[in-house]
């Protein structure tokens, strides 16, 4: 059965980080934006819910600094690694502040989609899109299926592409991701732990097997602040053994190798391990269409690095939505090319260094020898963190900020792989 078609000025299709931000910021310039969501809040997402710096800085830019401090506040990362341990306080930047939330998608999600409804955007839940309406050549909306089994068709005159890490509507349009570029998949649950307050997020260089064996991947665990601890395990494709590890095996070996250190249960986590894919380094695109843009992990907005997309998701929409404004305000749609030369001028030579990283990090030796150098230096560490962290100073050129410029210069001459 088929409802009446409704229209709308820019329909967002999802309703995560990526398309609520994208609803918000339209709203908030007075525009009619309709976000569609399949599923219904508050619904759960595979993550490992850390909040980093700049994803903070996001939030506080729409206007939910309070309703965040109802949540776990934390300072810094505690990297450890070849039996040593290394508490790193954020660093500091003009922009970004100096700590970050952990927050459960489940209630992250749920408030920033309802931040957009506040601020005047449709926000229907339930709802999947699932064909584009293509007008000569033009996206114009699409056709969605509403929980009742219903289909209704949308019209609008432009549309934001949200849909997340499998993109099935991105896809629709011909987005692709450049195939040989990383990508990463991860794994988590929560279990209860004492220390599920902490004041650090952890990260683990090093993931052994219950023999005391190297296994590829790194570990994190993420203070929730609410009984539980958030443990995950994550890989890169370009690790060795990439294809044939199994994800399950490794977060339960990572669960063994900290148990005692976390007071935690291995064999009793609260559910059941769910995991998913990262798209990763702007590989996915073309980020733009004559009508549409592609935000969030459906353009592969995530920091290689560490595999950070929270954050992205949100400048990237913010971006967007500064964009699809000027378009409509001129009723210039021609202005819609400028989104992908803006992702480009803000993260294209960060991501290129991330991916030759990436590309580094999977060779055994090398990373080890990394390791080994990072865990017996505190200084090294922070100029890591804040350039794994994309924290690099605009205003001051730090020894952080020389050695990126130092790699940034190397990679700039390297095909773009
Ligand atoms: C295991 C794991 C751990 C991670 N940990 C972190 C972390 O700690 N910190 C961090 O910053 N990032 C982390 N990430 C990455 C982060 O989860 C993503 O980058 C982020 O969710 C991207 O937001 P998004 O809005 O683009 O996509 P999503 O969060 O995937 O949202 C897409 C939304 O679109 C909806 N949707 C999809 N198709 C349709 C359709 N056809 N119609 C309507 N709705 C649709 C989906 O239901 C979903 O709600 C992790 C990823 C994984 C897999």
């Amino acid at each position: 059965m088929s409802e009446p078609a409704t229209t709308t000025e820019v329909l967002v299709i999802g309703g995560g980080p990526a398309g609520a931000a994208a609803g918000y910021w339209l709203a908030r310039q007075g525009h009619a934006v309709t976000i569609v969501e399949r599923k219904t809040f508050p619904r759960e997402k595979t993550c490992g819910d850390g909040l980093t710096p700049r994803a903070v800085h996001q939030l506080d830019e729409m206007g939910l600094t309070t309703q965040l401090a109802r949540y776990h506040r934390y300072n810094g990362l505690r990297a450890t690694g070849m039996g040593r341990e290394l508490e790193l306080q954020w660093p500091s930047h003009p922009i970004y502040p100096q700590h970050g939330y952990v927050v459960r998608r489940r209630e992250l999600d749920q408030m920033v989609a309802q931040n957009a409804v506040a601020a005047g955007a449709t926000l229907l839940v339930g709802h999947e899109a699932v064909q584009p309406i293509v007008e000569r050549g033009f996206v114009r909306g699409a056709t969605v299926q509403t929980s009742a089994g219903t289909t209704v068709e949308i019209n609008a005159k432009y549309v934001v592409v949200a849909d997340g890490a499998n993109s099935r509507f991105g896809r629709a349009l011909g987005t692709f991701r450049t195939r040989e570029w990383p990508y990463g998949t991860a794994i988590r649950t929560y279990w209860p732990s004492p220390r599920h307050a902490e004041p650090w997020i952890e990260s683990a260089l090093d993931v052994k097997d219950r023999n005391g064996n190297p296994m590829p991947g790194y570990g994190w665990i993420f203070p929730v602040g609410d009984g539980t601890v958030n443990i995950g395990v994550g890989l890169l494709s370009t690790f060795r053994d990439f294809k044939s590890v199994n994800t399950t095996h490794l977060l339960d070996a990572y669960a063994h190798q900290v148990a005692d250190r976390w007071e935690i249960d291995p064999g009793k986590p609260e559910c059941k391990a769910t995991s998913g894919r990262i798209p990763m380094g702007g590989s996915v695109g073309p980020k733009a269409g004559p009508s549409y843009l592609v935000v969030g992990d459906a353009s592969g907005s995530v920091n290689p690095f560490n595999g950070e997309g929270i954050d992205y998701a949100y400048e990237t929409a913010h971006m967007a939505a500064q964009v699809l404004h000027e378009a409509l305000v001129t009723d210039d749609p021609t202005l819609l090319q400028n989104y992908s030369q803006m992702l480009d001028d803000e993260y294209g030579d960060y991501f290129k260094v991330a991916r030759l990283f990436a590309r580094v990090i999977g060779r055994p030796a090398l990373m080890r020898e990394l390791t080994r150098a990072g865990m017996h230096s505190r200084t090294l560490m922070e100029w890591v963190l804040r350039i794994m962290a994309n924290l690099l100073r605009p205003d001051e050129l730090g020894p952080a900020e020389l050695a990126y410029k130092a790699a940034a210069r190397i990679v700039s001459l390297a095909p773009n792989a």
